[in-house]
């Protein structure tokens, strides 16, 4: 299971409203993707999913229990970082194990699951390895990894491919996808690419200045948007 839900969403910093009431329905195993111009919200609504934000009014729910006030570790959710948020001093191993490790899981259990996402990502023969000594896509993969570890209802990814090249990209997307498919979780993908919308989404949602502009299937979308803003998106020829 993994359904989220998010009902008048707001946030507010400082004076400045950047969430002005959001609804939301993200199923089980759906793979949706955000795209919105620069600054209107998609990074702060995913933090917000994290816990890494406090939202400030409305309901975050996954699977009908309301998350707001639960730690980040606490919830069944995992994010991965553009810059992908890797610690420095610690190997690949480490990192991947640090948020089981942190929630006190036996130290068995932390190598197995280590171990079988390391195996789903080909990762095995940099285990022992520091970020610096890793590849851009390498590290990428091993911010992944470390997702897929804690065995999360639902993925985060906030913009993962941005700071590859292109080859690398296509190549992540499709590892992104086939992921997608194995692990039948529920992934929300912030992503201003195109390409990357339309082939991985099986719904899009597009914000607008914090709030939701347009919801529907890629295909729908794209042959009919609601308006020249969701089209210059989308990228239906008008
Ligand atoms: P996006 O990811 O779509 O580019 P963000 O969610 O990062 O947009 O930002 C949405 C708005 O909230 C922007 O106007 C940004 O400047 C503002 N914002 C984001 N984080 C903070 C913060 N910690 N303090 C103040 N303003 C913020
Ligand atoms: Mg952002």
């Amino acid at each position: 299971m993994g359904t989220l839900s998010l009902s008048n969403v707001t946030k507010t910093f400082g004076k400045v409203e950047v969430i002005k009431g959001v609804d939301l329905t993200v199923d089980d195993g759906e793979f949706c993707v955000f795209v919105g111009p620069s600054g209107c919200g998609k990074s702060t609504l995913l933090r917000m999913i994290a816990g890494l934000e406090d939202v400030t009014s409305g309901d975050v729910r996954l699977d009908g229990d309301r998350i707001n006030d639960l730690a980040p570790a606490k919830r069944e959710i995992a994010m991965v970082f553009q810059t992908y948020a890797l610690y420095p001093h610690l190997s690949v191993r480490d990192n991947m194990g640090l948020g089981l490790k942190q929630l006190g899981t036996p130290k068995a259990q932390i190598t197995a699951a280590v171990e079988k996402a390391a195996t789903m990502l080909a990762l095995e023969p940099l285990m022992d390895r520091r970020p610096s000594e890793m590849s851009g896509g390498q590290r990428q993969r091993v911010a992944i990894g470390r997702a897929i570890v804690r065995t999360p209802k639902l993925f985060l990814f906030d913009e993962p491919l941005s700071n590859l090249d292109a080859a690398l990209r296509v190549a992540t997307r499709i590892e992104i996808a086939r992921l997608h498919r194995e692990l039948d979780a529920t992934m929300i993908y912030v992503t201003h690419d195109q390409v990357e919308a339309m082939t991985l989404a099986d719904k899009i949602v597009v914000l607008r200045a914090g709030l939701v502009e347009q919801v529907g299937r890629p295909m729908d979308l794209y042959n009919d948007p609601d308006n020249t803003f969701v089209a210059g998106f989308i990228g239906s020829p008008q």
